[in-house]
């Protein structure tokens, strides 16, 4: 992974790369950064970059022995850790190091729900279990093999439980040439014993520009549509690569109508038909990213009530439904939605039962939407 195929965060770039060049590198790290943003790739990026034989101004060389080993993620003083899907107790990373490997060099933008859909995981959670913790120990004190620095990068933490306080000791004193990057989204999950020993890198989600960048550069998307795209996935490449690959926009912008219109008219039987056949069965990626585009949805609609028209990118019939909904109702009532729906989308991320999760949901919003008298004649959305 190299700094250049990252797309933006120019300033933790420059941090990082000048972190190396006057030698302060700290040996806990914790890229604190909401999913999607690139910080596992910057994480990646940096190792590398540390271990490079032959460091250009602002990048690794690409060329070397320790580079051609890291771009393939397969360099022996290269660790990873991260939530797996365990079937006994004694599985570790390891056992899924394969997997691991190729959904990363695939998309180094990954989410939980992304590498969860490349494993077999049933209805398991995800953990990283005390076997784990024992194992990351125990390669540890084991002398690199021909790096200068071994790195372990563990990708979210939030995902260690108690198990993390086995890890502590090595956390604070690590054997010499030994570097923890942590990569983490919610510092609130992450064990408070575990921050206070690490240093903070924060990483900001992507910027519309970037992000726009970075579809119509990689993807091949057209400008417009990127645009578009960029708008609602909102700085989470994961979320704007499910839009394009997995359930097109426009089929999950008709979906969303279908059942806003469902819930705003009170209509149980088609609401319960619609959230048992049809949400409920997506695929946890899916309703994630269902999910989220309905809370993005809901946030352009407050910008059309707040008069800030000229922040929305929407286009023809997105634009008018929006128009439409902002008419109709409240700003607390949006807000609200907002909540509940986001409280939803961390449900089905723990992998609750999607069934009660969109029902349930979807009786909370229609009680939300109630509280509303219409005109007479109102033309619903
Ligand atoms: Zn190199």
């Amino acid at each position: 992974m190299h700094f250049k195929d990252i797309f933006g965060h120019k300033s933790v770039k420059q941090h990082l790369i000048s972190s190396v060049k006057n030698n302060r590198v700290s040996h806990a790290q914790l890229f604190l950064g909401p999913e999607g943003s690139g910080s596992l790739a910057l994480a990646i990026a940096y190792a590398q970059y540390i271990n490079c034989h032959n460091k250009l101004v602002d990048d690794s060389c690409g060329e070397c022995n320790s580079c051609r080993k890291y771009d393939k993620l397969i360099h022996p003083d290269l660790h990873f850790s991260y939530p797996f899907y365990a079937k006994s107790k004694d599985e570790t990373a390891k056992d899924y190091i394969g997997e691991w490997r190729s959904a990363l060099l695939k998309n180094p933008y990954l989410g939980l729900s992304y590498w969860r859909d490349q494993l077999d995981a049933g209805n398991k959670q995800a953990n990283i279990n005390i076997a784990e913790a024992h194992d990351i120990i125990k390669k540890l004190s084991l002398k690199s093999f021909e790096a200068e620095y071994k790195v372990l990068i563990m990708w979210l933490p939030e995902y260690l439980d108690t198990q993390g306080n086995a890890l502590l000791k090595l956390i604070e004193e690590p054997p010499a040439k030994t570097l923890f990057l942590l990569v983490a989204e919610n510092q609130d999950k992450i064990i408070n014993t575990i921050i206070s020993r690490t240093q903070l890198v924060k990483i900001n989600k992507l910027k519309h520009q970037e992000m726009c960048d970075y579809l119509v550069k990689d993807k091949g998307i057209e400008a417009n549509k990127a645009n578009e795209i960029s708008f609602i996935a909102d700085g989470n490449i994961q979320e704007a690569l499910n839009l394009i690959n997995e359930h097109s926009e426009n089929e999950t912008f008709s979906l969303l109508v279908q059942w806003l219109r469902l819930i705003v008219t009170d209509n149980g039987s088609e609401l319960i038909k619609l959230s048992e056949d049809k949400l409920s069965k997506l695929g946890r990626e899916n309703q994630k990213s269902f999910l989220l585009y309905a809370i993005n949805m809901m946030r352009q609609i407050i910008l059309m009530q707040q008069g800030l028209r000229n922040l929305i990118f929407l286009q023809k019939e997105k634009l008018s439904f929006i128009e439409k909904f902002s008419e109709l109702f409240q700003f607390e009532q949006l807000e609200e939605a907002i909540s509940v729906i986001e409280k939803t989308h961390y449900g089905v991320e723990r992998n609750g039962n999607p069934k009660i999760l969109f029902l349930d949901l979807s009786l909370q919003l229609v009680l939300l939407f109630k509280y509303q008298t219409f005109p007479k004649g109102t033309q619903y959305i």
